[in-house]
This record gives C-alpha cells, structure tokens and sequence, in this order.
C-alpha cells in the first residue's frame, strides 16, 4: 500500500519474532541480536514478504521450506554454545536465511545446495546485500571437500543418519547439528569430535524436508 513505511513494519516485526524466541526460551544474545537484524523478508519473493515473520516454515518453491525462526533459532543456539567462531559449513542453502544469520554471527559460512534454482536464489539475494557466504551447488552429504575442515556443520534438512564423509570434514572439537530420523520425524542432534572420538546427544523432535542424496536419502 501507497505510504506505508515497510521497513518500520518489518522492523516492529523483527522485535515481535524475537520477543517470541525469548518466550520459547531462546536466551543467547548473539542469536537473539541476529534474528533482530537480519532482515528475514529479503529472503522471501516479495508477494509472500508479508508471511516473513509469521511464527510456521514457510514454502520456498521447488517443494523446500524456510524452517520455522525458531527452528533456525534453536539449532544457531546449539552450534553458538559448542562452537563461537570459526567455520562453519551448512547442507541445505534453501532460502538463505540461516547462512545469512551465521554470517551477520561473524562466522565464515559455506553453504551447499543440491537445487539449481534455489542455488541461483540464494546467490542473487547474498549479492544483493553485500554477503560474503561461499555457496556450492552440490550433493552436501558429500561436504565440501577442499575447505575442509570446518569448525561447525549445520544441516538443515532431515537425514538418516550422520553422513560419514560429514563427519570425516569436521574439525578436531567441532560440532555437527543435524536432525536425524524418519520422513516424519526427526531428532536434532549434537555431534562433537574429540581427536578420532565422536560424541552424540539426541534432543528435541523436528520435522525437516529430507536430505536427498549419496549419504542421505536416495531421490524419488
Ligand atoms: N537452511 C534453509 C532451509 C532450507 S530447507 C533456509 O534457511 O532457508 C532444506 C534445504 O536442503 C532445501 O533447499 C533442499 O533442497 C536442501 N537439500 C536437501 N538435500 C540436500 C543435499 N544433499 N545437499 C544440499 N542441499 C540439500
């Protein structure tokens, strides 16, 4: 509508979301700061900006969704409290949105997508704001080979069970967040690496899309 002062809407509505994470007992100051800051509409078509704030995941196109801010909002947390700085690889770009709050969290974020049109999404709305996020369109049960390893991996997509060339590319004290389990169903699950030892600690139940590829789920 002629004269409304969109950017102080979106705004109010950031505060809204984050006064709302806080009620679902999200706490840390990074993650809340980000969510306040990243401007979660620019990461949808503009005729569906209006939903960007909405409290549910949201459909993306080519059958993916935008998890739910809280969603995002509790695995960012997961990583944050294990792993505060360094490298961070995501599985599963999507929207961006996630990539998006890791990097404005100072990580150095790489993220792979498996969908061509959700890759070349992504890679217009990261150039349009000046994001410096390394994407790769690919298979991400397969990592990223050449920049590994990576402090933190975080993946965004429901998987089987931990891809094991993912945990091949993590990082001696890094931590992996990823939900495992079914196609309706998953659990979100903490993985640290200690030297050759992996730790692993399940949490909360999720439902993602499913992780589709050589260590995930095979297609169709
Ligand atoms: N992190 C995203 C959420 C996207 S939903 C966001 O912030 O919007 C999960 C995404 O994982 C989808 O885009 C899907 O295409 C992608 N995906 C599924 N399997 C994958 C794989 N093996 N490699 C890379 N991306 C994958």
């Amino acid at each position: 509508m002629a004269g409304q002062d969109y950017g102080r809407i979106y705004r109010d509505r950031r505060y809204e979301m984050v006064e709302q994470l806080k009620r679902y007992g999200i706490t840390n100051t990074r993650v809340l700061e980000a969510f306040l800051s990243v401007e979660r509409h620019l990461f949808f078509d503009p005729e569906n900006r209006e939903h960007a704030y909405d409290d549910c995941a949201f459909p993306i196109g080519c059958g993916q969704t935008i998890s739910q801010p809280y969603t995002v909002a509790y695995m960012t947390s997961m990583l944050v409290e294990r792993c505060p700085s360094g490298t961070v690889l995501e599985i599963g770009t999507g929207s961006g949105y996630q990539a998006a709050i890791l990097d404005f969290m100072g990580y150095s974020v790489y993220t792979v997508e498996r969908i061509p049109e959700l890759f070349r999404r992504s890679l217009g709305v990261f150039k349009a704001l000046g994001l410096k996020i390394h994407q790769h369109l690919g298979d991400g049960t397969l990592g990223w080979k050449d920049e590994a390893p990576f402090n933190g991996i975080i993946v965004t997509a429901g998987a089987p069970d931990p891809p094991p060339t993912l945990l091949e590319q993590l990082a001696d004290n890094g931590v992996m967040i990823i939900p495992i389990g079914g196609s309706t169903g998953q659990q979100m699950t903490v993985i640290t690496r200690n030297g050759n030892t992996l730790q692993q600690e399940a949490f909360h139940s999720f439902a993602f899309v499913p992780l589709i590829g050589r260590e995930g789920w095979m297609d169709g």
